[in-house]
């Protein structure tokens, strides 16, 4: 088979050699075994997936988190004649019915969409019909509540795989632990000896953990990126923590240039494109840079406040150097971003009240027909559950039995005549005449734009929703209307004998407190890893299950004999309790004066902490003085604080 392999990888990639792990992870699916491959990023794991896909009889469906991966993928494909395309929102109808078309007709061997996709009936439905021979999914730790980036709707996958009836499936990943990984291949039924792990080492990344005060972090960097040759990328937090350092570097006569999620997608676009040109020298960042940056002559990365996770700094660290040659690491250490780190954690988890309220109006709201319908933003605005956390929640009643996803709607539509009505309706024929004249009656126009009366027309007329949706939908292909439609609103299929589950909520609540505590060892152990004494390289490539790592490297601070220990460098002291007391009463007098009562201990705390949840944007909380006045102490101390009134 190597030889057949060996030919076809020339033929149709042009390449002359497999690069480690790829041809073991192909014969592996050609032999119809599910496999999952870790292999560092940029090491030629979707290699693994597109060359399989072109030996097997029928689609390869690819599951990825990202548009922008999507696209260059597909490019990418379609440079070498294969017909790869992509279900997304950004396309129009006509494109996605061609895409379709495509599909059903064999064309499309690589079809790739994103996990929220599957949420559409009519996707679903699409998909059902269509023979698939392989599932690829893309970043595949997130399936892992243990992995450092879980995205709810990937837990779903499995159940899908089943429903659709596909025989082999291929996990791709950069980093997972033992656990991640064991969580994965069992959720997959892929067998141990179906991992394909290459070696995790990188033995031209030279490591440094620094120690370094708060009031000295700018001066310390400039220093570091004095000496460097060759671009490079520093790591911040905050999104304002990226403008102050640019600047600061810009001062010291240093081209740097400050990239987070704050900015338009175009000014971001162009930084990506400058900085793979080699127009901009150092790019100060957020986590939002990266993904999809694929430059492989990044010759150092420096974080400047902690990394999320070791997880997230060992991807960090990992875009340096690409090509194989020497590149520099560096992180500038202590613990006062401890809090900051910690806080992303504690904001994300729903209090019991929040969990109930959503359970409640499940509850209440279920139609005769025992469906449920739901707008994002609302909900997560009246249930106070941030808009990720109430994801993972509706996922989470998913998972229990208790809703299942039938359809998404759009609430809104507004449109205006792009042609005179009269002239429109003259394109059809009697029977659609009539039918238009009855949406369009139900239409209130302002001015020019018109917003449809959906309750009024489906009522009282007596007509099919969906009807009036494509039809709608043609009028704008046509460009005869301008169609906009907003407010997405999801349906769900209630199950009552769960949902009356009068435990429900607290095992749910149970089920986030585990996940939050989960997440805050997480952090601990990034802090154990830097203050670690022996050599940084092995300890990272332990973390990730590799074994095979010199014991020591040479090439880290510890084992230059630099081991540190983290320390604080700003003072770190409370308010006094009488005046945390007195402004935590504040907080409970401004919102029961707006009629709501009984505030959570959590609630409480997030305040005093100053982060943003759902009720202080609704209820002008920023405002109040006490907002943020505990924001330099950890959430644990200052829980433990409340607890002790
Ligand atoms: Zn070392």
């Amino acid at each position: 088979m190597s030889d057949t392999l060996l030919s076809s990888l020339e033929q149709h990639f042009g390449f002359n050699q497999f690069r480690q792990g790829q041809q073991q992870t192909i014969e592996q699916l050609l032999n119809n075994q599910s496999s999952l491959a870790i292999f560092p990023t940029g090491s030629g794991k979707s290699l693994c997936y597109q060359l399989t896909a072109l030996h097997l009889p029928n689609l390869t469906l690819v599951v990825s988190p990202l548009l922008a991966l999507m696209k260059d993928q597909i490019s990418f494909l379609n440079t070498k004649g294969i017909y790869a395309a992509s279900l997304d929102s950004s396309q129009t109808a006509e494109q996605s019915h061609t895409v379709m078309a495509d599909v059903r007709s064999g064309k499309v061997k690589i079809l790739m969409v994103s996990v929220e996709r599957f949420k559409n009936e009519r996707f679903r439905e699409f998909i059902n019909q269509i023979a698939i021979s392989m599932l690829v999914v893309d970043e595949a730790h997130c399936i892992s509540e243990w992995g450092h980036n879980f995205r709810p709707d990937y837990l779903k996958l499995p159940r899908y795989r089943d429903e659709l009836n596909i025989p082999l499936v291929l996990l791709l990943t950069a980093t997972a632990t033992k656990k991640v990984k064991r969580d994965m291949s069992e959720r997959f039924a892929i067998a141990p000896e179906c991992i394909v792990q290459t070696g995790f080492y990188r033995a031209n990344l030279d490591l440094s953990v620094l120690s370094v005060k708060t009031a000295e972090k700018a001066s310390t960097l400039a220093k570091i990126v004095r000496d460097q040759q060759g671009p490079g990328i520093v790591y911040v937090t905050l999104q304002h923590t990226a403008e102050q350092v640019a600047e600061a570097l810009s001062r010291q006569g240093l081209h740097a240039v400050a990239y987070h999620a704050g900015l338009e997608d175009t000014l971001r676009y162009n930084i990506q494109d400058d900085f793979m040109a080699g127009k901009i020298n150092v790019v100060v960042a957020t986590i939002a840079f990266g993904m999809g940056v694929d430059k492989s002559d990044i010759r150092f990365v420096i974080h400047y406040d902690l990394p999320k996770s070791i997880e997230n700094y060992s991807q960090e660290i990992g875009r340096a150097g690409r090509d194989g040659q020497s590149s520099q690491c560096f992180t500038l250490a202590n613990l006062d971003g401890l809090n900051t780190v910690e806080n992303f954690v504690y904001g994300d988890t729903p209090e019991l009240n929040g969990i109930e309220f959503v359970i409640n109006d499940i509850r209440q709201h279920q139609d005769q027909q025992q469906q449920w319908e739901m707008q994002e933003y609302s909900l997560s605005s009246d249930s106070n559950i941030r808009q990720l956390a109430l994801k993972t929640l509706l996922v989470q009643l998913e998972m229990q039995g208790a809703i299942t996803p039938l359809y998404a709607y759009y609430a809104d539509f507004k449109y205006k005549f792009l042609e005179d009505k009269a002239a429109l309706l003259s394109h059809f024929d009697a029977a659609r005449q009539e039918f238009l004249n009855l949406i369009f009656s139900h239409t209130q126009f302002k001015k020019i734009w018109g917003t449809l009366n959906f309750d009024t027309l489906t009522q009282t007329a007596q007509v099919d929703r969906k009807r009036v949706v494509a039809a709608l939908d043609y009028l704008a292909e046509k460009n005869l209307i301008a169609l906009e439609t907003k407010r997405i609103t999801q349906v769900y299929q209630v199950h009552s004998h769960v949902i009356s589950n009068p435990e429900l909520a607290q095992q749910l609540h149970a089920y986030f407190v585990g996940k939050e505590q989960a997440e805050i060892k997480r952090i601990g152990a990034l802090i154990r890893f830097f203050e670690l004494r022996t050599c940084l390289s092995y300890n990272l490539a332990r973390y990730f299950d590799d074994n095979q790592a010199p014991q020591q490297c040479g090439h880290c601070s510890v084992c230059r004999g630099q081991a540190v220990t983290l320390e604080y460098s700003l003072a770190h002291h409370f308010a006094d309790d009488a005046v945390i007391y007195q402004k935590v009463d504040e907080l409970i007098s401004h919102l029961a004066s707006k009629g709501i009562n009984n505030l959570g201990i959590e609630t409480q705390c997030r305040f005093l902490a100053g982060m943003s949840v759902p009720l202080f944007a609704r209820n002008k909380v920023r405002q109040l003085s006490g907002f943020g006045l505990c924001e330099q102490q950890r959430y644990s101390e200052i829980k433990a604080k409340l607890l002790a009134r």
